[in-house]
């Protein structure tokens, strides 16, 4: 069986993520989502919010899970029993970033290998913190995420702005 993890902070989850998860599910025969809790970061939502949205817009996903993780990527991948991580590339920024990663994964671990999605066109520029922001200025979140995530960014901004 072809495991494959998709980690990342997914605050919140944008349909950036959704088609990487998409595609990468039809590439495996399970993607574990892994929703990393120990951010240094402060997320806007908690670890259990993000996996419960997650799991909300993938439902229709029967070979994709989602889970919290901590701690180290290549032993979460090998609690998990997956020979494979999957990263989404958007620019040579994100490339830069993953390459530093995956060296040092491949140190910590030879068995444990990186798939890399490049983003789709239509995605490309979109990322949790511009959704974030545009979310605090009150911007329409229609283009960057579902319904359901966009209704959830609304009530989290009330809730910061009381
Ligand atoms: P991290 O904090 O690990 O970067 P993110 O939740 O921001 O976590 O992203 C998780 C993964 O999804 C990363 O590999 C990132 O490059 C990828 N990703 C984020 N946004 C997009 C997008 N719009 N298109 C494709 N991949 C994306």
């Amino acid at each position: 069986m072809i495991k494959a993890i998709y980690p990342g902070t997914f605050d919140p989850v944008t349909y950036g993520h959704i088609d990487i998860i998409e595609r990468a599910s039809r590439l495996v025969d399970e993607l574990v989502v892994g929703v990393l809790i120990n951010n240094k970061k402060s997320p806007m939502f908690t670890t259990e919010e993000r996996v419960e949205m997650i799991k909300h817009v993938t439902a229709d996903l029967p070979n994709v899970k989602v889970v919290s993780f901590d701690g180290l990527l290549v032993d979460f991948a090998k609690q998990e029993g997956a020979r494979s991580i999957v990263r989404g590339l958007r620019s040579v920024t994100d490339f830069d970033y993953e390459l530093q990663n995956v060296q040092t994964n491949r140190i910590l671990n030879a068995d444990v290998d990186t798939i890399f999605l490049t983003a789709s066109l239509e995605y490309s520029y979109l990322s949790s913190s511009v959704v974030r922001e545009v979310a605090a200025f009150g911007g329409d979140l229609t283009a960057f995420v579902p319904e359901y995530i966009k209704a959830k960014l609304i009530d989290r901004i009330k809730e910061m702005n009381k």
